[in-house]
């Protein structure tokens, strides 16, 4: 491809709303074009490189038996309702009614669709297992899109599901994509970590997120360096601090002024913080988005409330809880804000953090203003309606599988992979006859890439200051060549002469004649992060060439055929990406 006629626009200045390095470097080498807050189009080189991307995934699908297909992404309402999710997936799913008024989403993802084509074509344990996939866009209306194709309402994933005859079948199908994406995010260049995950709205068992690692990634993950627990922080379990043994005290009201934080009634009664209990008041919503009672939850005062552990334990969808107007609930359960403990409440769920049950002798809010109570205990003064580990794992908690100082750190989740088990298969009625012509019902696993969330996060962890730094896997040309003289035909006649060598061998070529001076063709073709570049200037009448890898500060002088072979042996070596 010659620079001068690629349809390509890249910008010197840094976009306004671009705040991290995959959003900003995409926007200025042109590669994305917005359309609207959340939705992006792809201009030729983003393109490749989505392509190249989608390519590497269905290599590694096929080669685990991966069946291709395309499902609409126009989702009737009527499956929706038959798995429950019309509801429990909330406001990010982009709904629309036909001219009929009938009900329609654009899809998030497809277990409803994959669930209907495989009960109504599978009926014998003959026709399993099963794994279909497909590269499709998808939809999610974001309440905050920001960071590009970090977080978009229009994006781009492979999906595929699995379909098992028992559980067995789904532990192979699940290692076998865990392999998978190993391979995937490796051949793309990403320095990744599988990690336990939350199932969230898919629902299910056991989930792995693959999290490329990136400070500016959204998810946070705990792990641990002496033994291999991996998690996010949403599902990481914590371990209960050891039951205390004392003697329960008799309670004790004490008056507590204007202390309405942890800390400050601590410090007001000189106790540590672990020997207080925190409150914190949310209320329910309904499905038709009705207030819907109030949930009172607790944990020790030095522990943070996990919102995703709290959620699960009530079996709401996460957009069902929010915080509570502490007015209204007052007037309702006697919590009394600042000053709610476990014991002056009434008629709203209390959950309570499984570590409280053996603490002894807790310093409670009254229920009454400017009051704390003394010596709470679980059992004999309060009692948990739900009593479940609701807590969040910091960092130097001890990890819960083997005690050592656990670490945080950042990443971008690529993608996620689910044990569905008979979460759909069962609702939705898909079932097979086994070898005695019994009725079973089919075990499912999904399994989810984000093709354009892969591409920002390769940016994210590939780049410099003077921008991309492609890994030769999934650039959107491997080769460029940058023509200083367009009109000194000595250099134009080797310009072409490497051109054409290198595209004959297979090598994806950028060919810059454009009549621009060196300076911005060298900016250019930093931005652009093209792993080789060979430069032709004045040494061609010697027939000698500049070589330099994008990844490298390193140049040197090649003959026209060194340079050549150069380029063609480091493409062949990467361009598997592994
Ligand atoms: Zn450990």
């Amino acid at each position: 491809m010659r620079l001068s006629q690629m349809h390509l626009k890249t910008l010197r200045e840094t976009p306004a709303e671009a705040e991290v390095a995959s959003h900003i470097l995409l926007v200025r080498t042109g590669m994305i074009r917005k359309l609207v807050s959340g939705v992006y189009g792809f201009m030729p080189l983003g393109w490749r490189s989505i392509r190249k991307i989608e390519e590497i995934v269905r290599e590694e699908m096929d080669a685990k038996g991966g069946q291709e297909i395309h499902m609409s992404a126009v989702q009737p309402a009527e499956l929706w309702l038959e798995s429950g999710r019309w509801y429990a997936y909330g406001p990010e799913l982009w709904r629309l009614k036909d001219r009929n008024g009938r009900d329609f989403c654009l899809g998030p993802t497809h277990e409803e669709i994959f669930t209907d084509i495989v009960r109504n074509d599978i009926s014998s344990y003959r026709q399993l297992p099963l794994n279909l996939y497909q590269i499709q866009t998808k939809y999610r209306d974001e309440a905050r899109p920001r960071f590009g194709l970090m977080r978009s309402r229009e994006f781009i994933m492979k999906d595929s599901y699995s379909f098992d005859k028992d559980f067995e079948g789904l532990d192979k199908s699940y290692n076998d994509m865990y392999d998978a994406y190993s391979r995937i995010y490796t051949r793309c260049g990403l320095n990744f970590r599988p990690v336990e995950a939350d199932t969230g709205a898919i629902g299910g068992s056991n989930s792995h997120e693959f999290t490329a690692l990136a400070e500016v990634g959204e998810s946070e993950i705990a792990y641990c360096e002496r033994c291999d627990m991996a998690a996010t922080v949403e599902r990481a379990d914590v371990k209960d601090d050891p039951a205390d043994s004392s003697q329960m005290l008799p309670m004790e009201e004490v008056y507590t002024p204007n202390t309405k934080t942890i800390e400050e009634v601590a410090d007001f009664l000189g106790l540590d913080k672990k020997q207080t209990i925190k409150a914190l008041l949310f209320v329910k919503y309904d499905e038709l988005g009705e207030e819907d009672g109030y949930v009172a939850a607790f944990v020790r005062g030095d522990r943070e409330l996990n919102m995703i552990k709290l959620v699960n334990a009530l079996g709401l969808p996460e957009h069902a809880v929010a915080f509570a107007d502490e007015e209204k609930m007052a007037a309702a359960t006697g919590c009394v804000g600042g000053f709610t403990g476990p014991t002056g409440l009434h008629d709203c769920t209390i959950v309570v953090d499984s570590e409280l049950v053996g603490m002894k002798n807790l310093c409670a809010g009254a229920c009454k203003k400017d009051y704390h109570i003394k010596n709470v205990n679980y059992g004999r003064d309060y009692k948990g309606d739900i009593v479940r580990d609701i807590k969040t794992l910091k960092e130097g908690d001890p990890c819960p599988v083997c005690g050592a100082p656990v670490k945080h750190t950042r990443g971008i989740e690529v993608g996620q992979i689910f044990k569905l088990g008979t979460k759909y298969s069962e609702p939705m009625g898909a079932y097979y006859k086994d070898e005695n012509q019994e009725d079973k019902v089919i075990v499912m696993g999904c399994y989810g890439i984000g093709i354009t969330r892969t591409l920002a996060a390769i940016v994210e962890q590939h780049h410099d200051d003077s921008g991309i730094i492609w890994p030769v896997s999934v650039a959107p040309y491997h080769v460029i060549i940058t023509l200083i003289a367009p009109d000194d035909t000595v250099q134009a006649a080797a310009a072409e002469k490497i051109y054409s060598r290198l595209t004959e061998a297979g090598i994806e070529v950028l060919l810059d004649d454009r009549r621009e001076r060196p300076g911005v063709k060298f900016k250019d073709a930093d931005l652009l992060g093209i792993p080789v570049r060979i430069t032709v200037g004045r040494g061609a009448i010697d027939g000698s060439v500049e070589y330099k890898l994008r990844r490298e500060t390193e140049k040197n002088d090649l003959s026209i055929e060194d340079a050549i072979q150069a380029a063609i042996q480091i493409v062949e070596k990467e361009k598997k990406g592994m």
